[in-house]
């Protein structure tokens, strides 16, 4: 069937009959994917394999607060002090910023949400925003409390293009240097050890009903990510 997706719509009533029309129509939507999972989960790391495999944007609402932060912009200024505490940023401002990022040109068929929705509000917002125009996935990366506080005690990420690592688990090929760019690699201020407790709080009161939400509508999938990076990608690909 994947073949279909090279057709032109426009020839496709020509040569298909109606189910099969339905089916070309959802493969030729684009495609957007959902990264569920507690800080630390592994969503950056996993996202970032998908951009490659499947060609389409990342777009992480905590880098795109941490670009506004570093530019000190109007966004960044209303955000901070909510991420320095590891609290969720209100609604409305993440909203306002997720909703113009996937305007641009290079979100048009499609792209993975990597911290966005935290909230069932947030799901709803963006369901109403998208409407029936999307095909959507959705991975909830599924990690003990105990082994993300282990993980985030070693997390470190590039200042410039903010690519994941690991002091022992995912090592940069230099130490203190990003594989990809070259940039500084930094501990976040929210990943002390209080604030990921409080985080993770947060992720069980405000974000893991998302996977009842999602559930309900049958575009989930748990993965099983407490181990390898590899493992989880194995995973992931298998769902794929
Ligand atoms: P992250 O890099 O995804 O862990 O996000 C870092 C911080 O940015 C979070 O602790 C929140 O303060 C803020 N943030 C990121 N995404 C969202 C979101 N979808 N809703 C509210 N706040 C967010």
């Amino acid at each position: 069937m994947k073949v279909l997706s090279f057709l032109t719509l426009a020839l496709l009533p020509l040569v298909l009959p109606g189910s099969l029309m339905a089916e070309a129509q959802e493969i030729s939507k684009p495609q957007v994917i959902i990264m569920l999972g507690a800080p630390g989960a592994g969503k950056g790391t996993q996202a970032l394999y998908l951009v490659e495999k499947l060609s389409l944007p990342q777009i992480s609402t905590g880098d795109l607060f941490r670009e506004n932060l570093k530019a000190n912009t109007p966004v960044g200024q209303k955000a901070k002090s909510y991420m320095e505490k590891g609290e969720l940023v209100p609604d409305s401002i993440v909203l306002e910023m997720l909703f113009s990022r996937i305007e641009r040109p290079d979100c048009k068929d499609g792209y993975i949400l990597d911290g966005f929705p935290r909230t069932i509000p947030q799901a709803e917002a963006l369901s109403k925003y998208l409407g029936e125009s999307v095909q959507l996935l959705v991975f909830s990366l599924e990690v003990s409390d105990a082994i993300i506080i282990e993980r985030i005690a070693g997390r470190i990420v590039c200042n410039t293009c903010a690519a994941p690592y690991h002091k022992t688990v995912l090592p940069p090929k230099k130490e203190g240097e990003c594989d990809r760019c070259g940039g500084k690699l930094i501990q976040r201020k929210d990943d002390s050890e209080q604030v990921v407790k409080d985080r993770l709080d947060i992720y069980h009161k405000q974000s893991e009903p998302l996977k009842e939400y999602y559930g309900a509508r049958g575009t989930l999938f748990l993965i099983d990510a407490a181990t390898s990076k590899e493992k989880t990608t194995a995973l992931i690909d298998q769902a794929l």
